[in-house]
């Protein structure tokens, strides 16, 4: 348990607003007096011992998604392709790639130098009515490889800013093209569904663990089934399921369009919700059904883009282009937070107008575009031209199918999926029934933890383990990451 600290406020430098009204401000006077007399010595302060960090680390930083009562800090001190090493010089495979983001290895040469020559120019310039030739390049880069008509591209800093820019420019178009339809106010989603935690985000996504708490801060949105092919609906098979999930759109679409904006959409694979992998056609399904209700499609490939479905982007391997794309995670090769949402001419018109008309887009966040990040992501565009990356995939694709196969024999393991270089493997405590274990037994966590005691680093979704490894990693670490996993599923499980 963190232990509690014992500094008063005014050790840890706090200064009340109204001074006069605590006693102790004559004291505080006088030490302030004190400290300018006699300031402290010039130099860099002494680094904090290994045990101080980790103290800190448990008590100070407050973690994402971690339940700091019982962290454990893991505590990286530098990192070289796939393998991360600690401040104990302990070394981990990054077998989830930094949480989904990291492509080409870690420290890559041409990334690490192209971040040094952007750093010699400039390390920020806004994008509020200003540029600069960094970030223009890579709005031409990838409004040229995204899917057909996504021609303008706004930049953001992470997946979740993203998607709120990709909502409210949806909502925004239709309510400023030439024949506005104000009452598309609403979203359809799918059930499971993440996007990020911003407010918008959450609203769309649809994990009842992570957003039930902030249900009164929400907006409505219409949720269609997650396109499943584990749990399936009763009666549904895997020869249905495909008709079925559309058909379920379908419905709320014929009933609703005429409110809904857009139809926002993970492609290929819901990641969070445990890299559920959706039937060959659904996105191509959703695409036309969008088209012909009159709503936008939103695909947000923030976790699924560069390659990591074995094409650049998903949306490619059903041929779809969507209305707005958003991207992150892989855009800077897992380097600095750039996120873009690519919109379609038809939609950047509808913004066009002068300034007394206000259509502008009245949206920002202060990093958008930042040159640092755009400079490492046309470098992570060039690697993967120069390293063949792409075409390095399907060796590795069918080595990991290789070990999910025999994984998938485990008693307790329910499920293995794949799409391909992220792959998931479900435990069950029935495999018949697929009766899931308790969340509280931290079946998935327990694995992991075991594969990091035995060097790989791995974050589960629940009873879902996860292997999504930068695509630069080699068939021999992930036979490593794969065999350390079995062995931890029948160790732990
Ligand atoms: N969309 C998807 C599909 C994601 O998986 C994530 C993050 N895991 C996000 C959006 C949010 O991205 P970020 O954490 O960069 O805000």
């Amino acid at each position: 348990m963190p232990g509690k600290s014992n500094k008063t406020a005014s050790e840890k430098g706090a200064v009340p607003f109204c001074s006069g009204d605590d006693p102790a401000d004559g004291a505080r006077t006088k030490l302030r007096q004190s400290a300018l007399l006699d300031p402290p010595k010039p130099g860099k302060p002494a680094e904090p011992a290994r045990d101080e960090l980790q103290r800190w680390d448990r008590q100070i930083v407050w973690h994402a998604f971690t339940q700091m009562s019982e962290y454990e800090p893991l505590i990286i001190e530098s990192a070289q392709g796939c393998t991360l090493t600690d401040i104990d010089g302990r070394e981990y495979l990054d077998a989830t790639s930094s949480v989904w983001c990291n492509i080409h290895g870690h420290r890559h040469p041409k990334l690490d130098a192209a971040l040094r020559e952007q750093l010699d120019k400039v390390a920020h310039v806004t994008l509020l009515g200003a540029s600069n030739p960094t970030t223009i390049k890579l709005a031409k880069r990838l409004a040229d490889l995204a899917p057909e008509g996504l021609e303008h591209v706004f930049f953001s800093d992470d997946g979740a800013t993203a998607v709120e820019v990709a909502l409210k420019m949806a909502l925004q178009y239709w309510r400023q093209r030439s024949d506005p339809r104000p009452n598309k106010t609403t979203y359809l989603a799918l059930a499971n569904a993440y996007h990020g935690d911003t407010l918008g985000s959450v609203s769309v996504g649809g994990v009842e663990r992570f957003h039930s708490m902030f249900q009164p801060l929400l907006f409505e949105v219409l949720r269609a089934p997650s396109p499943d092919m584990y749990r399936l609906p009763p009666g549904v098979t895997q020869e249905t399921a495909l008709d079925y999930y559309l058909c379920a759109v379908e419905r709320i679409l014929a009933d609703e369009h005429e409110r809904i904006a857009a139809v926002v959409v993970e492609p290929l694979v819901q990641a969070a919700a445990g890299m559920v992998i959706h039937p060959n056609g659904y996105l191509r399904g959703l695409r036309e059904l969008a088209r012909r209700y009159d709503v936008l499609l939103i695909a947000d490939e923030v976790a699924v883009g560069f390659g990591r479905t074995g094409t650049m982007f998903a949306c490619q391997q059903e041929q779809v282009a969507p209305d707005l794309l958003c991207l992150a995670k892989g855009l800077t090769g897992g380097y600095m937070p750039v996120a873009a949402t690519l919109a379609t001419h038809e939609i950047w018109r509808a913004f066009l107008g002068t300034h007394a008309e206000s259509k502008t887009f009245f949206h920002g966040h202060t990093y958008g575009g930042n040159p640092l990040g755009a400079a490492v992501a046309l470098a992570t565009l060039d690697v993967f031209e120069e390293e063949q990356t792409l075409e390095k995939l399907p060796a590795k694709i069918d080595r990991l199918a290789e070990h999910l196969r025999r994984i998938a024999r485990h008693p307790h393991v329910g499920d293995v999926r794949q799409r391909g270089l992220i792959a998931a493997v479900e435990l069950v405590r029935d495999k018949a029934t697929q009766e899931p274990y308790p969340w509280e037994e931290k079946r998935g966590m327990q694995v992991c933890d075991w594969a990091r005691a035995h060097g790989v680093l791995m974050r589960p979704l629940g009873n879902v383990l996860v292997v999504m490894p930068p695509l630069s990693i080699s068939l021999e670490q992930l036979d490593r990451i794969s065999v350390t996993l079995e062995e931890g599923i029948i160790n732990v499980v």
